[in-house]
């Protein structure tokens, strides 16, 4: 399956919103959840097939200098009736595939994809709502958001650079928003789990939405489950990527991560 680039804008100054259309995502599915991924291919450049490719096929036939890299994005939005979808890539310098495809993006370009797939959609039944995460995870947490039902209290936590790096959020919900800056911040990647710890949580059942950096995930999911007694079955939690490794690196050690942060609670 494959998106032709329909339109880029660059929605605060570290992320590129790509709305991709056309022929190639006919049957694309309604995604499950709120929080779900699609699986890009990005060809190398100098790939010699493409730009339209089946990832499968280039890897049984292609030497491995000429497979396509691999990365997870969020679906922003999937416009059914309008055959649109959209993505929102945080650019986060010169380095990585995705992040530099995105900045360079134009219209007619083709984004190869496979999907989606994901779990999260907030529990109706909870009697309030949190979502911790950085700008990766931002996507995700817009998308759900509309979901929260009416009224029900919905506290946001989000990291990002500074406050040029906000996007409007929306919903239903009672929502208790703040956005923690990294500018100026002596410890910043601590700034998620210490907005948690002075947390005074709406009473009941929480159902918890964890995404984005490695490390910052490790230590809110600690806190939640160790310190705050939050059941595992209520909170979504994935590291979504690690700071200084490209994700073929974190890939290959992801699972002795996780495997490690599920025995910390
Ligand atoms: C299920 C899922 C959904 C995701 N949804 C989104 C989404 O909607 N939007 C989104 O932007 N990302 C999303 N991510 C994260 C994204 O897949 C990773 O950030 C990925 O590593 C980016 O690939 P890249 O090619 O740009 O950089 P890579 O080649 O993987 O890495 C190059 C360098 O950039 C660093 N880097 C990677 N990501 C970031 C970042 N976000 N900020 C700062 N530095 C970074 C790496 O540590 C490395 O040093 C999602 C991940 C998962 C697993």
């Amino acid at each position: 399956m494959y998106g032709r680039v329909e339109s880029t804008t660059r929605v605060t100054p570290a992320m590129v919103r790509v709305v991709l259309g056309g022929e190639g995502l006919a049957g694309f599915a309604t995604p499950p959840g709120t929080d779900a991924y699609v699986n890009l291919a990005i060809a190398p450049p100098g790939a010699p097939y493409g730009p339209v490719f089946e990832p499968a096929e280039v890897r049984e036939e292609q030497p491995q200098e000429w497979w396509p890299a691999r990365r997870r994005y969020t679906v922003r939005e999937w416009d059914a009736e309008q055959g649109l979808l959209t993505i929102d890539f945080v650019v986060h310098g010169d380095e990585g595939v995705a992040g530099p495809w995105a900045a360079a993006a134009g219209p007619g370009d083709v984004l190869v994809l496979e999907g989606p797939s994901g779990g999260y959609r907030p529990d109706p039944e909870a009697d309030w709502h949190l979502l911790v995460g950085d700008e990766s995870a931002l996507p995700a947490i817009a998308a759900s958001l509309p979901h929260v039902p009416a009224d029900r209290p919905v506290v946001v936590r989000v990291l990002c650079d500074d406050p040029d790096h906000e996007l409007p959020l929306e919903t239903p919900g009672d929502l208790d928003l703040v956005w923690l800056h990294r500018a100026g911040a002596a410890d910043p990647a601590g700034l998620l789990v210490e907005s948690l710890r002075g947390l005074d949580a709406p009473p009941g059942r929480v159902h918890a939405f964890v995404h984005g950096e490695a490390d910052e995930i490790r230590q809110v999911r600690r806190h939640l489950l160790a310190d705050r007694g939050l059941p595992r079955a209520d909170m979504s939690c994935s590291p979504y990527w690690r700071r200084t490794m490209t994700d073929e690196a974190w890939r290959r050690v992801k699972r002795d991560f996780v495997a490690a942060m599920e025995s910390d609670a």
